[in-house]
């Protein structure tokens, strides 16, 4: 038998949830038009049209780096480059896949604190350079939730998007954690999107409770021309796309998405609480979605690994990073806090 108790290595590591597989169930009868053009993929983009009250254009890919990728291609020519944190996943953790689908545009790093880009740092390196030389800065683009379990206010969106609006920058937002983003701030979709001045998301479903699939609004409808074939050519076109939509209807319907991301960032927070004592232990980062920075001793990793335990230390700053999910067992966390405690001590 494989281990399959709860581990907190990615969010990912979790299932499905009934919601989306009810959901999929639903969409598995007879016979249905292909590739988008079926009853559930219109029915999960006007849900999304609903959630964020505008009437926005909605693709769906089959994961985050494609997601990201191609929605940032769409937004430049192969000559311009975009602005991120030297955290952002389209820098650390995508295979280049950005520069790939641009063909060639340049990802422009910024520090950043706490893994958030600020006006002043956008405008540092989209004004550093701006002879014939330099990719020209044409995309900026930030993640909510950031990679390091922080997140941003409406007006931090908002102050980024107005230096973008004067520097003649388009604005993307990677939301593979957006819901749990959402769950903090307990603000609408739009405030924290096009009522924000976001150009694209990319809204995660995969680490909140679907089996794949990330979807692609483009709120700025003149940015989506020929997205569909972007899409095609990339070998994201889903010829079944009942089932990469059919999920979305079944957490959107609802309040699925938002309930999920709440009880993942609440995991986080408790475990967050059971270790603030214990001592050597630090806390990298506010816990502001569902993920926990720790820094714990070289020893204290050894001896958690040995128990089993999971988790990645190449993310974001180094660390110890544990992400709770929409299925976190509360008693799960409480052990790995036990543990982590005991580890420190010995
Ligand atoms: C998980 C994740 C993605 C998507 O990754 P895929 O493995 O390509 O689905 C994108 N951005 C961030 C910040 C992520 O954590």
């Amino acid at each position: 038998m494989p281990d399959l108790s709860q581990q907190f290595a990615s969010d990912n590591y979790s299932g499905i949830c009934p919601e989306a597989w009810q959901a999929m169930a639903e969409a598995n009868q007879g016979h249905q038009r292909a590739y988008g053009d079926d009853e559930w993929t219109a029915r999960a983009a006007d849900h999304f049209r609903q959630l964020f009250n505008t009437d926005c254009e909605v693709f769906f890919a089959f994961n985050g780096t494609a997601a990201n990728s191609l929605a940032l291609a769409s937004l430049g020519q192969s000559y311009h480059s975009v602005i991120c944190s030297e955290t952002a996943h389209v820098e650390t953790d995508e295979c280049g896949a950005p520069e790939f689908f641009s063909n060639g545009s340049k990802l422009l790093l910024a520090k950043t604190e706490n893994g958030k880009l600020t006006p002043q740092a956008i405008r540092e390196i989209a004004l550093k350079r701006q002879d014939i030389h330099y990719p020209k800065p044409r995309v900026v683009t930030i993640t909510q939730a950031t990679e390091v379990g922080t997140v941003y206010t409406p007006a931090e969106v908002r102050a980024i998007s107005a230096v973008c609006k004067e520097l003649g920058l388009r604005l993307h937002m990677d939301g593979a954690r957006f819901s749990n983003a959402c769950a903090f701030l307990g603000c609408t979709p739009a405030e924290l999107t096009w009522q924000a001045g976001v150009d694209v998301l990319c809204f995660g479903g995969t680490k909140n409770g679907m089996a794949v699939g990330e979807a692609i609004l483009f709120f700025n409808k003149d940015l989506a021309e020929d997205f569909d074939y972007r899409c095609k050519q990339a070998g994201q076109l889903a010829s079944k796309m009942r089932y990469l939509s059919a999920p979305w209807v079944g957490i959107l319907q609802g309040d699925a998405w938002l309930r999920y991301a709440q009880h993942a960032n609440r995991c986080a927070r408790l475990l967050a609480e059971l270790v603030a004592d214990v001592p050597g232990v630090s806390l990298m980062f506010p816990v502001e979605a569902n993920g926990v920075f720790l820094q714990l001793s070289e020893p204290a990793l050894e001896i958690l690994r040995s128990k089993d335990w999971r988790f990645y230390t190449f993310i974001g700053a180094g660390g110890a990073r544990f992400m709770c999910s929409w299925d976190t067992d509360e008693q799960r966390v409480r052990q790995l806090a036990a543990d982590i405690r005991l580890a420190m001590n010995a």
